[in-house]
């Protein structure tokens, strides 16, 4: 079989159809700039020593794989976890955050400049420019600033500006594009630290490398458990990076892959943000990919229970790897992830992120049909940020 990653993207950002650059000349410079800095440090020693001992000593990797009992009592299969939420900050943002926050100081950059939807990016990002001494601004959906409140005061604490979004639905996709105005302005001094495999390339291949750990480790530490590579492997799919971390080595092997995206409250335009599901192709923030788009063409509202899955374009990369198959793409509702999010907490003593409760979901409902298979789920973040929210519109849910 082909070796996808040696393969993909080619010189100018393009996985097949989908990727590239649609930005600006003088950004793109600064593109330009990134992609050489990226490709000579990703080879030099010094830089993969640093950010090896970072992951070790300050993130806490490499994170466990877990076999759950219960539910894989309760649903058939043998059902396992990748612990992406114990990794330090709460979700497997930091992998890449600390990469492009490493670029950022190799080329001198004195700021940090992104989006966040649930916050965990922004958190992330925040904490890696603590890290790191450098400044750090944050954009983020009024909507969200809301709903994702004790991000918000993390943010703060861990001394990043938190700029609120006030125009359009005032989540994730309103909360790029005012990042983006921002990194416009100063490109010089800053760096815009996107937070999943989309955007101008190099942005999709650079997160896509940084997020490779998640699937080296999980592919040693199962065989390690197992014997073998997993039958089935499930990841939620807002912008793709935590999937294209786990599923990156897995892709040349007789795996099962399941990108979960969110089906919402229904499958009506609006409703959900089922990119790969309902999508066709487009452009959308400097890059194109599958995009759900309004009557006029343009990026249409999206909605999800969980604030970082609701982004109505994804990585390009995924939109490659269903057209070539290799990755089935399906979806969970609004009602599935909650039941599952209550489900795991209860069973295993795990409170997972709304996000990653998709991909649970996903596993429940497989397990039943493939009950002597094994599933490793991608575990991508914890569930802390979700509770408040989650309790005044649920309750505690009676299970
Ligand atoms: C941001 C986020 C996601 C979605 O981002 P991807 O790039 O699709 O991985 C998933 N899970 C958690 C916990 C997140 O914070």
């Amino acid at each position: 079989m082909r070796d996808y990653l040696k393969e993909y993207p080619n010189k100018e950002g393009y996985f097949s159809n989908y990727g590239g650059s649609f930005i600006p000349q003088d950004i793109q410079k600064e593109m330009d700039k990134i992609l050489v800095a990226y490709k000579e440090l990703s080879q030099a020693p010094e830089f993969i020593e640093e950010l090896r001992s970072i992951r070790k000593h300050y993130q806490g990797r490499p994170t466990p794989i877990y076999y759950c009992n219960r539910m894989s009592e309760k649903y058939g299969a043998d059902i396992y976890l990748k612990r992406e939420d114990l990794n330090h900050s709460g979700a497997h943002k930091l992998n890449h955050c600390m990469g492009e926050a490493l670029l950022a100081k190799h080329l001198g950059k004195k700021k940090l400049i992104a989006e966040t939807g649930a916050g965990q990016h922004g958190v992330a990002l925040a904490t890696a420019a603590a890290y790191f001494g450098l400044e750090c601004e944050i954009h983020m959906g009024a909507v969200d600033i809301q709903k994702e409140h004790p991000n918000v005061v993390r943010m703060k604490i861990l001394g990043a500006k938190v700029v609120s979004v006030n125009h359009g639905l005032k989540t994730l996709k309103e909360a790029v594009d005012s990042a983006f105005e921002a990194y416009m302005k100063d490109p010089i001094n800053s760096i815009y630290c996107i937070g999943s495999v989309v955007g101008p390339h190099p942005f999709p291949m650079m997160v896509r490398d940084f997020q490779q750990v998640v699937g080296i480790e999980a592919r040693e530490q199962f065989l390690e458990l197992r014997g073998e590579n997993p039958d089935n492997i499930i990841a939620c799919v807002g912008g793709g990076s935590n999937a294209m971390g786990i599923f990156g080595a897995f892709l040349n092997d007789d795996v099962n892959l399941y990108g979960v995206e969110p089906g919402g409250r229904d499958l009506k335009l609006g409703n959900h943000s089922a990119t790969l599901s309902l999508g066709e192709e487009g452009i959308i923030h400097g890059f194109k990919c599958k995009l759900l788009k309004d009557s006029l063409g343009n990026p249409a509202p999206v909605h999800s229970i969980a604030s970082g899955l609701d982004y109505p374009g994804v990585g390009p990369e995924h939109c490659l790897l269903q057209d070539l198959k290799r990755v089935e793409y399906v979806n969970i509702n609004d009602k599935e992830c909650l039941e599952s999010f209550y489900e795991l907490s209860r069973l295993e003593g795990i409170i997972p992120a709304l996000e990653s409760s998709h991909a649970v979901a996903y596993a429940c409902k497989l397990a039943k049909e493939k009950s002597n298979d094994s599933i490793l789920i991608n575990l991508s973040g914890r569930g802390d940020k979700d509770i408040d929210y989650i309790v005044e519109n649920y309750g505690l849910g009676n299970l």
